[in-house]
């Protein structure tokens, strides 16, 4: 089955920087899944799944504006330490979760102090240049409770 809108796609995928350097990778857990056609993952990469089929395997480059955006400026903030969350212990370099009036935030530590770090609220992926490998592994019809809410349940989707 081929790839079109209101289809749920599984996939592989690994994430790499311009360099080749590895950023992150589904391999070795579940295949990701989403709705096709809703935005769910980035565009670059939903773009370049359009019309693929099961099976098939591709390299994506995306750029900033076609992934995370540019980078901003003026986006670190001082945060209270006991905030930040995924970690005990918290290096500059390190992406921790925030929650912020919009829900939880990936932010990117830069500096920490006793209590006090300095955060940047850029995605971490904002700026950068991707590379995905990605490996098609299903594509199937939504159902219509998936159709309605605009994303993919069951294995590798939204459990709730
Ligand atoms: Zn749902």
């Amino acid at each position: 089955m081929e790839i079109q809108k209101d289809r749920v796609v599984s996939f592989h995928y690994t994430l790499k920087d311009e360099d080749g350097k590895e950023l992150e990778t589904s391999r070795g857990g579940e295949p990701l899944a989403y709705l096709h056609g809703h935005g769910n993952i980035v565009d670059g990469l939903e773009e370049a799944l359009e019309g693929k089929s099961e099976g098939e395997s591709f390299s994506v480059t995306v750029s900033p504006e076609k992934g995370y955006g540019p980078r901003r400026e003026g986006l670190v903030q001082r945060v209270p330490v006991k905030h930040l969350q995924g970690a005990k212990t918290w290096k500059p370099g390190m992406i921790a979760a925030v929650q912020t009036d919009q829900g939880p935030r990936q932010v990117v530590v830069q500096k920490v102090g006793r209590f006090m770090a300095d955060v940047d609220l850029n995605h971490p992926m904002a700026g950068r240049t991707l590379v995905f490998d990605v490996e098609v592994m299903k594509v199937r019809e939504a159902d219509p409770e998936e159709l309605s809410h605009g994303h993919a349940h069951g294995d590798g989707g939204n459990h709730h």
